[in-house]
């Protein structure tokens, strides 16, 4: 029914019950993933997967043993995972170590040579192994000829390599992809490659820009995203944004130039992980994506923007305004009630005194944002913050009302903030055809599985 587990990430600890029904708490041995059978649950509405103790292949858990057992059906934890029997249940005698292994591509290099180094290993394998990551590209510690075979069997105990898969693309018309992820524990994400200068004619395109996902799910629910519709489910660690990378360059055959932080989730408030992955994605050891090709947005987390102001690495900083008055910017972004714009623009103004430039995203929605009146407005905030702005037609979300202004309405928007003195681009709208727009891709498959499981 199932594929056997691959990957030992879930392991099962059963507790000794042969020497007594009240064994100490601490008394368990592992069931090795071989005797473990892992399937999809085709009745549950999570994404679940239902563990099945496989007792032929265990020389404990024999037969008769589990016979003797008390019987429920199924054990659910932490809502994805349930463990089953499917004759006798092992409740009692069971527990779930969810420790999950860390990824490699979310560990710094000095990290790694720390662990080489408590092990006895000379701290120079650090960078072999980083090599063999992000230059060589293999995807397994077996393919690390140059390490010796010991060394290769810890790091498999002990790290994953790549553990994120790509479960679709699609690509558009105007050659922007789109990339769907399931992780390591059946999550969805997704990543949009876009071309700065549309491939003509089978060449290729000049410049590549990869809109990575922070999180699965969203908890700032922006009006104009379907990322939020269905909230935040969890944090993405650094090594799965650093993989969205890497697989989608694997994927697509493209070397990426630009890496925005603009995909799925609110990147600030998921800033530790973030800047870790930043700092490999720009390490000269790692994908060595200089700084300021790398661009974080955010929908104006205003005690983060004032972190981000005393970080050292210079990569730009893109602010989601929508709205140039609390009144427009509130019906758009939740957010603001939280951080209304007289807070928030004092964080962006200590941010641009201590760093660099920001830039203002505005998206032009027709009827709510897109008047003269927000137009100065909102000239009025980007010269307050010296910034450019970046006007973006409104992308259709299936569920929600609002759409795009004409076009005669974009470019007059355009023209006021010029004759205001602002430096202002009306980006060509990408992949409107493939739900390129924030989360849409994976709201649609989540809800195709969804129908697939009903209907089973
Ligand atoms: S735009 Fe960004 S912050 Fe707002 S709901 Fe979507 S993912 Fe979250």
């Amino acid at each position: 029914m199932g594929d056997a587990v691959a990957s030992s990430h879930v392991r099962l600890l059963a507790k000794d019950f042969r020497s007594s029904a009240r064994a100490k708490a601490d008394s368990y041995f592992i069931l090795h993933t071989s005797s473990l059978k892992l399937a999809h649950c085709p009745r549950s509405l999570a994404p679940t997967l239902v563990a099945y103790v496989d007792h032929s292949h265990c020389p404990v858990l024999a037969p008769a043993t589990l016979a003797a057992l008390p019987s429920t059906r199924a054990i659910p934890d932490r809502d994805v995972f349930y463990l089953a029997h499917p004759i006798r249940s092992i409740l009692p005698f069971l527990r779930v170590d969810f420790r999950v292994k860390p990824s490699l591509t979310g560990i710094i290099l000095e990290e790694l040579a720390d662990f080489l180094r408590e092990r006895g290993a000379p701290s120079y394998r650090a960078k072999q192994i980083t090599d063999w990551i992000y230059k060589k590209r293999v995807a397994s510690f077996d393919a690390m000829t140059d390490l010796p075979n010991e060394l290769r069997a810890e790091l498999t105990a002990e790290f994953n390599t790549l553990n994120t898969e790509i479960v679709r693309v699609l690509g558009s018309k105007d050659t922007t992809q789109k990339f769907l992820f399931r992780l390591r524990d059946q999550n969805l994400i997704e990543s949009v490659l876009i071309p700065a200068s549309p491939a003509l004619y089978g060449q290729p395109s000049d410049r590549r820009t990869i809109c990575v996902s922070s999180q699965v799910g969203c908890a700032y629910g922006c009006k104009f995203c379907a990322s939020g519709l269905e909230g935040w489910t969890r944090n993405l660690d650094a090594g799965e944004m650093v993989q969205q990378l890497i697989a989608i360059e694997k994927e697509s055959g493209e070397k990426i130039d630009n890496v925005v932080f603009m995909g799925m989730g609110e990147p600030l408030a998921n800033l530790k992980n973030l800047l870790r992955a930043i700092r490999i994605i720009n390490a000269p050891w790692g994908l060595g994506i200089g700084a300021r090709h790398i661009t974080v947005s955010t929908s104006g987390l205003a005690p983060q923007i004032r972190e981000l102001a005393n970080e050292s690495m210079q990569f730009r900083l893109a602010l989601s305004l929508h709205g140039a008055t609390d009144e427009v910017r509130s019906r758009i972004m939740p957010v603001n009630r939280k951080y209304p714009l007289k807070v928030l623009l004092e964080a962006c103004d200590y941010y641009v005194a201590k760093k660099r430039r920001m830039t203002i995203e505005h998206i032009l929605i027709a009827g709510v944002n897109d008047t003269d009146e927000q137009a100065r407005g909102l000239a009025k905030i980007a010269r307050r913050l010296s910034a450019k702005i970046n006007l973006i037609p409104y992308n259709t979300v299936e569920g929600l009302e609002w759409s795009r202004p004409s076009r005669a309405r974009r470019e007059g928007f355009q023209s006021i903030l010029r004759k205001h003195g602002v430096i202002a681009t009306l980006r060509r709208e990408k992949g409107h055809d493939i739900a390129a727009a924030c989360g849409q891709l994976r709201l649609q498959t989540k809800q195709a599985e969804r129908e697939i499981r009903l209907s089973v």
